[in-house]
């Protein structure tokens, strides 16, 4: 199982609650599609039991602190962070930029993505798009999060707290 959110914006509470729901499931693995925002947020991460690649968002400003934050349990780089998973290619990006492009040219399984803060599941040119929607919740008064069963293509969005 792997754990998918994004845009966390510094909202704590939600971040645990997240972490407490991959826990749960038993994730093998958690991405973050960006805007932690501040690195203190990041560090809320390190209660998982698994772990962590992410991206930065355009919000996330304090990159260093960011990355020393993420660099003990898993990888902070930039979007796009092209990466294999139990043989499954995966691209995870903050802004959705040129999914449809990214989609047919045939190397990913995966494209994950936030920066919108509205979850989404799709299908484009055969390939799982998802948006978790917004870990903090602020925009839409909604946090979301996703879990994706690599084993079974399933993927669902999941209410946080
Ligand atoms: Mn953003």
């Amino acid at each position: 199982m792997i754990g998918i959110m994004s845009d966390s914006h510094d909202n704590l509470n939600m971040v645990r609650e997240a972490v407490r729901l991959f826990n749960d499931s038993c994730c093998g693995l958690v991405l973050h599609a960006g805007d932690f925002v501040a690195p203190f947020a990041a560090q809320e991460l390190s209660g998982l039991h698994c772990p962590v690649k992410a991206v930065y968002g355009n919000c996330d400003g304090e990159k260093q602190g960011l990355k020393r934050e993420i660099s003990g349990i898993g990888q902070i780089n930039d979007a796009p962070f092209f990466f294999k998973y139990e043989g499954l290619n995966f691209l995870l990006m903050h802004v959705p930029y040129e999914i449809k492009r990214a989609a047919r040219s045939g190397k990913y399984h995966f494209i994950l993505y936030g920066h919108t803060h509205r979850p989404e599941i799709f299908k484009e040119s055969g390939v799982i798009c998802i948006n978790p929607g917004e870990t903090g919740g602020w925009v839409t008064g909604k946090s979301t999060a996703v879990l994706l069963d690599e084993k079974t293509m399933d993927a669902e969005i999941v209410c946080l707290g």
